[in-house]
Order: C-alpha cells, then sequence, then structure tokens
C-alpha cells in the first residue's frame, strides 16, 4: 500500500469544513521551561489570541493542539505548502483563560526527533504557530457513562497529562493506571496530579496498560479511558470490548504514538485511512481508528 496520499487530496482533507470546524489558528509565546519530572518537561507560556476566541473552546476537561515545530525533512509539510514544518499533538496540560495562559507536558523520550530537538533549543520568548484546542473525549457525565459504574483512566507517559487534566475535572476517576518511563515512581509526587483515585503502576512489558488492565476489576457498568502507544491501547480496546464485553460507549480508547513510526508517519496513515473510507462512502470514527494500518 503506497502510505503517502497526493496533496490535492491531502488539502481537500485537512481544509475541509468538517476538520476545521471549531479550530484556531494561533501562537504560543513560551514563557518558561521546566522540568515537572525527569522524563516529563513543561512549557508554559501565553496566548495572545485566546482572548479573542470563544472561552467555552477552552473548557473541555481534554484539550488538543497541533504543534508546528521545524523539521527540514518532514513529508507532511510539502504537501501542504508548509515545507520544513512538521505538526505533533500536544495536550494542554493546563489552561486559564483568565490570564491566555497554557501548559504543555512534553515526554523526553530517547529518540532523536523534531520535538526532542525544538524542546532542546528552547528559551523563553520563543513562538510556535498551532492550531486548536481540539477536545478529545473524556469521561465526563455528558458522555454515555454509567452513573453507576467507576472510572478507570490508564496512561502512558504521553497522555499522562490529558489523565490529570480529567482526573482534575471528573471528580469520579476510582483507579489511575500509570505506565511511565521513569521506573521509579515518585508516587506521592503522582497523587497529587490525580485528586482521590488509586494509582497503580503498570509493570514492564510491550503492552504495559493492557496487562494492568487484566489485573483490574471492571463490572459491566465501569468505563475505561485509555492512551497512550498505539498497540497497547489496541490491546486494552480488545480486552475491554471482547473479553469484558463493556459497552462500547464505555470504552474509550486512543492511540497517541506508535513504537517506531513518526507522528508524520501516523499522519499520512491515517490521512489515506481517510480518504480511502471517504471513497467508500464511510467516516472515520475513534472506533474505526484502530483499522487504519500505521
Ligand atoms: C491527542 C494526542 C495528545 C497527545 N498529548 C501528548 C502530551 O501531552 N505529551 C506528550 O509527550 N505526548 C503527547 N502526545 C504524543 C505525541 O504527539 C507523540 O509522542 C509525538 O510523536 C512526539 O513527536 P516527536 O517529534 O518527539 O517524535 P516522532 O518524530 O513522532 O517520533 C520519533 C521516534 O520517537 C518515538 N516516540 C514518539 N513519542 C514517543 C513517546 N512518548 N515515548 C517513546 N517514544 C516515542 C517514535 O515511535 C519514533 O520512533 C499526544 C498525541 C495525541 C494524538
Amino acid at each position: 500500500m503506497n502510505d503517502t496520499p497526493d496533496a490535492t487530496t491531502v488539502n481537500a482533507l485537512l481544509n475541509s469544513d468538517r476538520h476545521r470546524a471549531g479550530l484556531n489558528d494561533l501562537t504560543f509565546e513560551v514563557t518558561s521551561v521546566t522540568r515537572r519530572y525527569p522524563w516529563l518537561a513543561r512549557v508554559s507560556g501565553r496566548i495572545p489570541g485566546m482572548a479573542d476566541t470563544d472561552p467555552a473552546d477552552w473548557s473541555h476537561p481534554n484539550l488538543a493542539v497541533r504543534l508546528a515545530v521545524p523539521d527540514a525533512d518532514d513529508a507532511l509539510g510539502p504537501l501542504i505548502g508548509q515545507a520544513g514544518i512538521c505538526r505533533r499533538v500536544y495536550t494542554l496540560a493546563n489552561v486559564d483563560t483568565a490570564s491566555s495562559t497554557a501548559d504543555i507536558d512534553i515526554v523526553v523520550h530517547g529518540s532523536t526527533s523534531p520535538m526532542m530537538r525544538w524542546l532542546t533549543g528552547l528559551t523563553p520568548g520563543d513562538t510556535v504557530d498551532f492550531s486548536g484546542p481540539r477536545p478529545h473525549p473524556a469521561p465526563t457525565g455528558q458522555d454515555a457513562v454509567d452513573p453507576a459504574g467507576r472510572i478507570h483512566l490508564l496512561a502512558d507517559g504521553s497522555a499522562y497529562p490529558a489523565a490529570s487534566a480529567i482526573a482534575r475535572s471528573v471528580p469520579r476517576i476510582a483507579t489511575v493506571v500509570l505506565a511511565l518511563p521513569d521506573r521509579d515512581p515518585q508516587a506521592a509526587a503522582y497523587s497529587a496530579d490525580f485528586p482521590g483515585a488509586q494509582i497503580i503502576f503498570a509493570g514492564e512489558s510491550d503492552t504495559p496498560l493492557a496487562d494492568a488492565l487484566a489485573d483490574l476489576d471492571t463490572p459491566a457498568t465501569d468505563t475505561v479511558w485509555a492512551a497512550g502507544e498505539r498497540e497497547d491501547i489496541r490491546a486494552v480496546r480488545a480486552l475491554s470490548l471482547k473479553e469484558r464485553k463493556l459497552p462500547r460507549s464505555q470504552v474509550q480508547v486512543f492511540g497517541y504514538w506508535r513504537r517506531g513510526k513518526t507522528g508524520t508517519d501516523t499522519d499520512l496513515a491515517r490521512l489515506q485511512g481517510v480518504a480511502r473510507m471517504q471513497a467508500e462512502g464511510r467516516e472515520l470514527t475513534a472506533d474505526d481508528d484502530f483499522e487504519i494500518a500505521i
């Protein structure tokens, strides 16, 4: 399969009303770069254009933005008239509309990558353009979460910012399963990010979150929200839906990155997948996402 869609297809998809709905094109002005944990950098900044947007755009507990960072070799940039730029998706760990400020928490992973290069050289005063925020699912009361059940959050480092933002705004989180790059978890510090929840640290394996879920009791009323490495999350999904038979509406699972693939590889495969589905008269849903080969 050719996994590089042509420029016409890419631009039609990315500029469609459906894709652009609710998105803003804004700039993030960096005010500080710190470490929350040895494996997690925090980039704090101002978003000057935030004041001109609808405050409701920023109120959801799980918001993602697509940052435009430099990468001379990116394969998607030239297709959309932005050679030298690649897009990477990050969660807004905190947002304050009163001061037009936000924090983005970035896993410092071992690979050489556009995001790691950008982070290494980053200093206050630097700016980065982004589009967003885009709401991503969270097990809030508005979603089809059984009010009688418990909510479990499963996250690796990349989903730690999303899981902790959700835990701060959804009071009913029973359990948080964490698979972190730090194998010496500082439990006391992490628990402050998940008020009221029981924290379980996953063991070491290729699918740590799925393996930890296998040891967790999840009756039919419970809800599982999970995000992280795609194949681990695929295993969480299979366990939740096929073995545990939880209702689909109570299984919210998302691949945030794929081992051995770049964010651009994922974007191109997804664009190709969406184009194929549209040709078949279908729309891509979160449920279908795992059908796409990345
Ligand atoms: C909705 C959403 C929200 C996200 N929120 C966050 C967030 O808040 N914080 C965050 O850190 N990430 C987050 N991610 C994941 C992030 O977008 C990816 O990790 C991204 O690929 C990193 O870009 P990069 O340029 O560093 O590496 P890439 O160029 O994409 O990849 C280079 C290499 O690094 C590996 N790699 C990428 N990410 C990781 C990782 N986390 N751990 C180990 N190896 C990795 C790849 O497999 C590849 O081999 C989110 C993703 C999505 C879809």
